[in-house]
């Protein structure tokens, strides 16, 4: 199918996009990668009277490493995070999560702008943001604020994004370089958005956790932070302390069924994607603890 008619802009400016998202009248709406909104829009689920596109806004697109944080523009591309050597090095949970998204085509396109905009609640950018407490940053006509992933995502959906807000940028604290991190996720078919995916973030120390984030997309309308996995923090990592964590954080979660699978498969997938992303983080984290890179 073919989409209904409507107006496409291709403003050069943060300013001039501003202006026409204040402007327009109608239904406005932005297009980055296209790569989630052109097939709604052909299956004309989505009827834009305007579509304004940020693919010329040179100033969004972009990696940039400074003594604090890596900034990733918005209109970065899920391959460019997924390449780049900067990205690997100082966050390397985001490359993976990045490497898992759709296939390379969808990837070249889309945009990490795009994907936490749009805060498909399967989607790996959401939970990557949460889980590296990035800080987003959003442009109006009437100035720019800032707010934190924990704050971005309201439910499926639903961001805290108002109509006339560009996502302009993410801004990702640097981590301790004592970190490991991993990502694993279930899905039906290579490519397809996931049912489950697991984040894990952890330091250790003499033989045990020191400090440990576990995040998991699929399981609840938004990216989900585990608070039971803070328990981690002291705790000796060995195996048996793994796995009684996993089932822990099985119990924790509230998954939803959305007719791809039922809430206790959910539960069961979590548990075992937990019980092998966690040891996986674990050896990475010794790895750079002894000198060496994830
Ligand atoms: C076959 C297929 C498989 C896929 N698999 C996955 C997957 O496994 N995991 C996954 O996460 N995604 C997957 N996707 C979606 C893909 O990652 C999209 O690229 C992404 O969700 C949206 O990014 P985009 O740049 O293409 O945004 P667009 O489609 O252009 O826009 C998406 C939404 O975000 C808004 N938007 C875009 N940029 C901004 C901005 N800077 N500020 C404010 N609003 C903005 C738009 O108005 C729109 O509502 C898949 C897509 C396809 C077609």
């Amino acid at each position: 199918m073919k989409p209904a008619p409507f107006v496409y802009h291709a403003p050069t400016s943060l300013e001039k996009a501003v202006q026409l998202l204040d402007e327009l009248e109608g239904d406005v709406k932005i297009t980055a990668g296209g790569q989630s909104l052109l097939p709604m829009m052909n299956l004309r689920i989505a009827r834009p009277d305007h579509l304004v596109d940020l693919r010329f806004l040179d100033s969004l697109s972009g990696v940039k490493l400074t003594d604090t944080h890596l900034v990733v523009g918005a209109t970065t591309t899920h391959r460019t995070i997924e390449t780049s050597p900067v990205v690997r090095r100082v966050a390397p949970l985001l490359s993976e999560m990045a490497s898992n998204i759709g296939h390379i085509p969808i990837r070249e396109r889309g945009t990490i702008g795009g994907s936490v905009s749009l805060a498909d609640p399967t989607a790996e950018f959401p939970l990557a943001s949460v889980m590296l407490d990035a800080e987003m940053t959003l442009s109006s006509v009437r100035g720019t604020r800032t707010v934190k992933a924990d704050q971005f995502f309201h439910s499926a959906l639903q961001t805290e994004l108002a109509e006339d807000e560009i996502l302009t940028s993410l801004a990702f604290p640097l981590a301790d370089r004592h970190s490991g991190s991993a990502f694993m996720e279930f899905s039906r078919r290579k490519g397809d958005f996931c049912i489950v995916g697991v984040a894990a973030l952890v330091s250790v120390r003499d033989g045990r956790f020191d400090t440990a984030r576990i995040g998991l997309c699929g399981v609840s309308d938004r990216p989900f932070l585990s608070k039971v996995a803070e328990q981690l923090s002291g705790e000796p990592a060995n195996e048996a302390t793994m796995t009684r964590i996993a089932d822990a954080i099985s119990a924790e979660i509230e998954p939803m069924t959305d007719g791809r699978a039922e809430i206790a498969d959910r539960r069961d997938i979590a548990r075992a994607l937990i019980k092998r992303t966690l040891p996986l983080a674990h050896e990475r984290a010794f790895v750079a603890a002894q000198g060496g890179s994830q």
